[in-house]
C-alpha cells in the first residue's frame, strides 16, 4: 500500500500566478514523494519527505497543492478524477506517517532524514554549483544547498547497496551505480579521503543483512526507536526487548550489560535466533514501553534531535533507575514477587514476567520444586520457549533502583579507564577487508592522534582542533600488532571496530608502537580482563565463545594471544590457565569460517565468528601460533607431556603396526614418501593421521629418523652433546650411569621428555628382536649417529644409545609401578598380535561411543570398531548388548547425527563404520535407532516406475562468510534426480541445468538447522565433495513429508544400486565378529570426539589397566 505512480504536470516553484507546468513522472511511497524526468529514470529531480507534508489542498481544475512547512508544490493531473485519487492517497499516507510519529511520541523535525554520518559541499560533474551532500544510513542524499538539506527537501538519493566508490585523482572520486556514475570532487585530498571512507561505510551498511531487521520491523511499534522515536532503528537491547536507534544504542552501551545488552539487527546475525525474534514480536517496543515508559513527564522525554547528554540522562532514569516504570502491585514484597514469577513463567504472559522481573523478582529464585528448581526449569517444563528465552537473556540483569542512578558524573556502570596518550602516527584509510597485501610507506599519511576520554581521534596535524575522524574505545573489538616490516612503516598495528572496519596505524619506533598498543588496549579492555594487559600480547580483544559447562549459549570473553599461549578472561569467572596452542589436540574450523574449535586435553573451546573481520584475524593468528615455529624441538607442536606431536605420532604408529616388522629402523623407506610425510608432519602434525595401509612402516620409521637427524640443535643439544659422548669413556658402570643422569637433568624439558619417550620406544622395539632382528646394538648403530648428527664412523654415539636402552630403568628413574605398566603393555601388544595373526582380531581397532535411541549418558555404549565392521553389524552389536530383539519391520539402523547442522543420516547397512568415525567432527556422533520412514520408502520404491524423480524443491546455498551480497534464503528450483546425477534447473521450462552433481559424491542428511529458518520442516542438508576434496554445502526443502520421503528414497536408491534394506539379515548375525572381552577396551589410535565423549571413553578405559598403553 501507499505506492503511487503516474504522470503529472509539476511546477516546482509556483512563485507567480502564471504557472508553467512540465510533465513529470511522479512516484509516491511511504517515505517520499518524488518526481522524475521519465518513468525510466532511477534518480529523481526532487524528493519531498512524506513526513514534511503538512497539508494537501485541491486548487481548482485538475490541480492540487502539496504544502510543506516552508514550501509549496503545485501538481496538475490529467483529470479531476485522477487528481482526487492523488489527493486521497497522499492524505492517507501523510496521515499514517503522522499517527506513527504520534505513537512513538516524537515528531521528526521537518522530516529531516537520519542524522548524517558526513555532510558538506561537493562538486558534482554536470552541475554548475556545488551541491550539498549527506551520507546517512545506507543512502547518499543530494541537496541543492544547505538550506534545502535543513528542510529535508532534496534532489535525489542514491541507494548504496548498488554503489561502488573509487578514487580517481587527488581530489576526485566516482560513485558508480548500475544506472549512473556520479563524479564528485572534494575541496582537498583530506576531504576526499573522508568522503570515500564515509561512502564505503555506507555501502557496508547497505549490504549488511537486513533480513532480521525486516522481520523485527514487521511489528509496527518496532519501526521507531523505543527511546527517542527515530525511524528505522536497527539496534536492539536483547534483554529489555526494545528496538533502538544507533544514537540511543551508543548510550545504552554506556549503561553496562547488567542493565542492557546491545546488539545490532544487521550485524550481529548470530544472536537472532527464531525465539529471540519471536520475543521481539511479543514484547518489542509496545509492551516494553507500556511498562518502562508508563509515566514519562513530557519535559523529560527525548526526541531524535536530542543531544547525547539528554539521551544519557533519560536512559539512566528509564532503565537503570526505573523511574518511569509501571510498578507491579507486589512491588516490595520479595517473596510474593518470586512466587508470582514462578507462576507467570508457566503461562504465555510475557508482560507479567517483564513487570515482575524488573520490579524485583529474582530470576534465579527457588521454586520449591526439586524437579524444576529455577523459574527457567519451570518455563521449560511448561513448554514456554519465549519465557525461557526472556529469562535467559535476563540471567544477569540488575533490578532497576533509584539509588543506582547516582550523580551525572558517573554515568557508566563499568567505567572504562580513561587513558590519555598522544603523538604522531602513520595511518591508512580504514578498510572493510583484511589487510591483504603489504602497504607501502606512501600509502600511509602522518596524522596527529590523541587518545582521550575513551576516544581515539586523528587530526590533520597537531594544530588542528577538529579531528578528521575518531574511533570510540568502546567500539574497538580487537587490537593486533603486526610483525616488524609487515608494511612500509616498520612497526604497525591494526584496530578493529564493531562495525566491521579496521584501521592500520604505523610508527617508526618499536617502543613508541608498543606504548600506543598498551594505551589503546587499556582504553577498551574491560576491567575484568585487566590481567591481559600485562602480557606481551600480539592480539587482544573480545570474542564470543562457548566452553566449559555452558555449551548452550555463547558468551563474551576477553582473549589475548601471546606467543603460542591463548589467554582467556571471562567476566565473573575465575582465572583460567592459558591454552597452550602448540599442545592442542585439535584445531579446526567448523561451518564456513563460523566457529573455531580448540580441543585441549581438559577442555574444549568454541570461538564464534560473531563479526567476520576480527574473527578472521584471530583464526589466522591462532592457526599460526598453533603450528610449529621452527626446526628445534621446543618449537614443534607438542603433546601434553611435552613430546613433539610428530615424534609421538610416529612412535604410536610403529608401536601399533611395526614392532615385529623385520629390520625396523634399519631398512630405509622410499625417499620421496619420507620427504613428503616429514613435510606434512612438520607443517601440521595435528591434522595428520597415520593409517595402516596408507603409510608404510619403513617410511614412518625413516621419517622419525630424518626428523632427529635434521633437528636444529639436536636432541642432546649442541652445548651438551660432547659431554654425553665423553661419558661413554667412563669405565665404572655406576659412575657412567650417574653421569648420564646428571646430563639428563641439564637438558631442556622438551628434550628430556622426548629422549625418554624415544628410549622407551626403542626399549620396546628390542623386546621383539626375535622377530624384528633389531636388538639393542642394532638399534644403537642406527640411532647413535642419527641423534648425535654424526657420520657414524665413531661408535661413541651408538654407545650412548646402547647404554640408554640397556640402563633405561635406572637412568630414567622408572619405578616399579611404571615398569609394571610397561610389562602390561607388552603383554597387551603380544595378545593383540596373536589375535591378529589368528585372524580374529585386527590391529588398529577403534573404540567409540554409540548411543541407543538418543544421546544421553544412560544410552551410551562403548564399542570397539574393527576396520571391517559394517553399519548393520554395529546395529546388531548394540541391540545385542541391550538384549533387544529386532522384530520384522523394526527398521533398526545406525545414524550419523550432526548436531551443529541439526541433521542426521541413516548409514546404509553395508557401509563400513570405521572411515565414518574417522571423518566425524566433534559435533557428530552415532546413534542406533529405528528408521521410521523405511517402510514407506520401500513401498514407494516398489510402486514406482523407473528410477528417477523430478519436481520443485526450495534451494539454498551455504552463505560464504565473506560473500556479502550473495543470495540468501530459499528459492524455488526444479530438480531431476536419476541414478547418476542430480540436476538443478532455474525453472521447469529451462533447458540447461544450472548445476549438476554426481550422485555418488553427495552426502544427504535429513534436517536443516533452524537458524536458517527453512520454509518447511521437511528438508535435507546436502554435502558435496569434489574430486579435489573441495566441500560445498546446501539445503533443500520439500513441501510435504511424503515428498521428502520420496526424494530421500530416490537418493538412497541411486546411491546404493537399489538396495535399501538387506533381504536376509540372519547371515550377518551368524558370521558376526566375536568380541574379545579382555581386549575390548584397547585403543591404539588417539580418540577423537567431543569433551564428554572423550571423558566417557577415558572413564571406560580406566577400569582396564591395559589401556595405559596409550599413555606411554
Ligand atoms: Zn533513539
Amino acid at each position: 500500500p501507499g505506492l503511487g505512480g503516474g504522470i503529472l504536470g509539476v511546477t516546482p516553484f509556483p512563485s507567480s500566478m502564471s504557472y508553467i507546468y512540465q510533465k513529470r513522472w511522479v512516484k509516491l511511497d511511504s517515505d517520499y514523494l518524488r518526481y522524475f524526468d521519465s518513468e525510466k529514470d532511477t534518480y529523481s529531480k526532487r524528493f519531498i519527505p512524506v513526513s514534511s507534508i503538512s497539508r494537501i489542498a485541491s486548487i481548482g481544475d485538475q490541480k492540487f497543492e502539496v504544502i510543506t512547512n516552508n514550501r509549496n508544490f503545485v501538481f496538475r493531473a490529467e483529470s479531476d478524477a485522477d487528481r482526487n485519487e492523488w489527493i486521497r492517497t497522499l492524505q492517507q499516507i501523510a496521515e499514517e506517517r503522522r499517527s506513527k510519529e504520534r505513537l512513538s511520541m516524537s515528531p521528526t523535525a521537518n522530516g529531516a532524514a537520519d542524522p548524517a554520518d558526513k555532510s558538506g559541499f561537493l562538486e558534482l560533474r554536470g552541475f554548475k554549483h556545488k551541491l550539498f551532500v549527506a551520507v546517512a544510513g545506507d543512502k547518499v542524499f543530494l541537496y541543492k544547498n544547505a538550506e534545502d538539506y535543513r528542510l529535508g527537501i532534496g534532489i535525489t538519493y542514491i541507494e548504496m547497496n548498488v554503489g561502488n566508490v573509487k578514487e580517481v585523482d587527488r581530489r576526485g572520486f566516482d560513485l558508480t551505480t548500475p544506472y549512473r556514475i556520479f563524479s564528485f570532487s572534494a575541496d582537498s585530498e583530506q576531504e576526499k579521503e573522508e568522503w570515500v571512507e564515509a561512502m564505503q561505510q555506507c555501502i557496508a551498511e547497505a549490504l549488511s543483512n537486513s533480513e532480521v531487521a525486516e522481520r523485527i520491523w514487521a511489528v509496527e511499534s518496532n519501526r521507531f526507536c523505543a527511546d527517542c522515536g527515530s525511524p528505522k532503528p536497527d539496534w536492539a537491547s536483547i534483554n529489555l526487548c526494545v528496538v533502538i536507534c544507533k544514537r540511543c544504542a551508543g548510550e545504552h552501551r554506556g549503561l553496562g550489560p547488567g542493565i542492557t545488552k546491545v546488539r545490532s539487527l544487521k550485524m550481529d546475525r548470530k544472536v537472532w535466533t527464531e525465539e529471540l525474534i519471536q520475543l521481539f514480536h511479543h514484547i518489542g517496543n509496545a509492551v516494553a514501553n507500556r511498562f518502562w515508559a508508563a509515566n514519562v513527564p513530557p519535559s523529560e522525554a527525548i526526541a531524535p534531535p536530542s543531544s547525547s547528554q539528554e539521551r544519557r540522562r533519560f536512559l539512566i532514569a528509564k532503565y537503570r533507575e526505573g523511574k518511569y516504570r509501571r510498578y507491579h502491585p507486589l512491588f516490595g514484597n520479595q517473596e510474593e514477587l518470586d512466587r508470582a514469577l514462578c507462576a507467570a513463567v508457566t503461562t504465555s504472559d510475557l508482560a507479567e514476567t517483564q513487570a515482575l522481573l524488573f520490579c524485583g523478582a529474582a530470576v534465579t529464585c527457588a521454586t520449591g520444586d526439586p524437579q524444576c528448581p529455577t523459574p527457567l526449569a519451570l518455563a521449560e517444563k511448561s513448554g514456554q520457549r519465549l519465557q525461557m528465552e526472556f529469562l535467559l537473556h535476563n540471567k544477569t540483569s540488575e533490578t532497576p533502583r533509584l539509588e543506582l542512578g547516582g550523580s551525572e558524573d558517573k554515568p557508566y556502570s563499568v567505567p572504562l579507564p580513561s587513558v590519555t596518550h598522544n603523538g604522531f602516527l602513520y595511518k591508512t584509510p580504514s578498510m572493510a577487508k583484511p589487510v591483504g597485501e603489504r602497504k607501502g610507506q606512501e600509502e600511509f599519511s602522518r596524522r596527529w592522534c590523541t587518545l582521550q576520554d575513551g576516544v581515539l581521534s586523528y587530526y590533520e596535524n597537531d594544530r588542528n582542533a577538529v579531528p578528521n575522524g575518531e574511533v570510540k574505545a568502546e567500539e574497538i573489538v580487537c587490537l593486533a600488532s603486526n610483525p616488524p616490516h609487515a608494511h612500509g612503516i616498520e612497526n604497525t598495528f591494526e584496530v578493529y571496530i564493531e562495525s566491521e572496519r579496521l584501521y592500520l596505524f604505523g610508527l617508526e619506533s618499536p617502543d613508541a608502537a608498543r606504548e600506543w598498543l598498551k594505551s589503546i588496549a587499556k582504553s577498551f579492555v574491560h576491567p575484568c580482563a585487566e590481567e591481559l594487559l600485562a602480557l606481551d600480547f600480539q592480539r587482544i580483544g573480545r570474542l564470543h565463545y562457548k566452553g566449559g559447562l555452558n555449551l548452550e549459549r555463547a558468551e563474551e570473553g576477553w582473549f589475548a594471544l601471546a606467543g603460542s599461549a591463548l589467554h582467556v578472561c571471562v567476566p565473573g569467572s575465575e582465572r583460567q590457565e592459558p591454552l597452550q596452542l602448540r599442545k592442542l589436540q585439535e584445531l579446526s574450523i567448523q561451518g564456513d569460517n563460523e566457529v573455531l574449535v580448540l580441543v585441549e586435553r581438559r577442555r574444549t573451546l568454541y570461538i564464534q565468528g560473531e563479526r567476520k573481520l576480527d574473527f578472521l584475524g584471530w583464526v589466522q593468528a591462532i592457526q599460526k601460533a598453533a603450528g610449529s615455529a621452527g626446526d628445534t624441538l621446543s618449537e614443534q607442536q607438542l603433546t601434553e607431556s611435552d613430546v613433539p606431536l610428530l615424534v609421538d605420532r610416529c612412535i604410536d604408529y610403529i608401536t601399533q603396526c611395526g614392532l615385529t616388522s623385520e629390520g625396523i629402523y634399519r631398512k630405509s623407506g622410499q625417499n620421496s614418501k619420507t620427504t613428503s610425510l616429514l613435510e606434512m608432519l612438520r607443517r601440521d602434525a595435528r591434522s595428520v593421521r597415520l593409517k595402516e595401509g596408507e603409510h608404510q612402516v619403513d617410511d614412518v620409521a625413516n621419517t622419525l629418523k630424518r626428523f632427529f637427524r635434521d633437528l636444529g640443535d639436536g636432541l642432546f643439544t649442541g652445548r651438551w652433546g660432547p659431554d654425553w659422548l665423553w661419558a661413554t669413556a667412563l669405565e665404572d658402570e655406576e659412575e657412567k650411569i650417574g653421569e648420564y643422569r646428571r646430563l639428563l637433568g641439564t637438558l631442556p624439558t622438551v628434550n628430556r621428555a622426548t629422549l625418554k619417550a624415544l628410549i622407551n620406544h626403542l626399549f620396546r622395539v628390542q623386546l621383539f628382536s626375535g622377530e624384528n632382528q633389531m636388538n639393542t646394538h642394532n638399534l644403537a648403530i642406527v640411532f647413535g649417529p642419527t641423534l648425535f648428527q654424526t657420520d657414524g664412523k665413531d661408535y661413541k654415539a651408538g654407545r650412548v644409545v646402547e647404554d640408554l636402552i640397556s640402563h633405561y630403568v635406572k637412568i630414567f628413574n622408572v619405578n616399579d609401578q611404571e615398569m609394571k605398566k610397561q610389562q602390561d603393555e607388552i603383554m597387551a601388544i603380544m595378545k593383540m598380535r596373536e589375535a591378529a595373526s589368528s585372524g580374529t582380531q585386527q590391529a588398529g581397532d577403534f573404540i567409540c561411543t554409540v548411543y541407543l535411541e538418543e544421546k544421553k549418558t544412560e544410552a551410551e555404549q562403548h564399542i570397539k570398531i574393527p576396520a571391517t565392521m559394517t553399519a548393520e553389524e554395529l546395529t546388531f552389536e548394540i541391540l545385542d548388548r541391550r538384549k533387544i530383539v529386532m522384530k520384522e519391520k523394526d527398521y533398526w539402523s545406525c545414524f550419523e547425527v550432526n548436531e551443529r547442522e541439526e541433521a542426521e543420516r541413516p548409514l546404509h547397512y553395508s557401509e563400513k563404520v570405521l572411515p565414518i568415525l574417522h571423518s566425524l567432527g566433534t559435533e557428530s556422533y552415532l546413534v542406533v535407532k529405528k528408521q521410521m520412514s523405511m517402510e514407506n520408502m520401500l513401498v514407494y520404491l516398489a510402486s514406482r516406475v523407473g528410477d528417477c524423480k523430478h519436481g520443485m524443491m526450495k534451494f539454498r546455498e551455504e552463505r560464504n562468510l565473506l560473500g556479502l551480497g550473495l543470495s540468501t534464503g530459499f528459492h524455488d528450483r526444479y530438480f531431476i534426480l536419476n541414478h547418476t546425477c542430480l540436476r538443478l534447473y532455474k525453472e521447469v521450462r529451462s533447458h540447461k541445468p544450472e548445476k549438476e552433481w554426481p550422485v555418488r559424491n553427495l552426502k544427504v542428511y535429513l534436517g536443516i538447522k533452524r537458524k536458517l529458518r527453512p520454509p518447511t520442516c521437511w528438508g535435507f542438508t546436502v554435502f558435496y565433495e569434489t574430486e579435489k576434496h573441495e566441500k560445498q554445502q546446501w539445503y533443500l526443502c520439500c513441501d510435504t513429508q511424503a515428498d521428502l520421503r520420496e526424494w530421500f528414497a530416490t537418493f538412497l536408491h541411486a546411491q546404493n544400486g537399489g538396495a535399501l534394506w538387506p533381504s536376509e539379515t540372519s547371515k550377518v548375525r551368524a558370521s558376526r565378529w566375536q568380541q574379545d572381552s579382555r581386549l575390548g577396551n584397547i585403543s591404539l589410535i588417539p580418540l577423537r570426539g567431543n569433551e564428554s565423549e572423550m571423558r566417557n571413553s577415558v572413564a571406560a578405559f580406566a577400569t582396564d589397566p591395559l589401556t595405559l598403553l596409550r599413555n606411554v
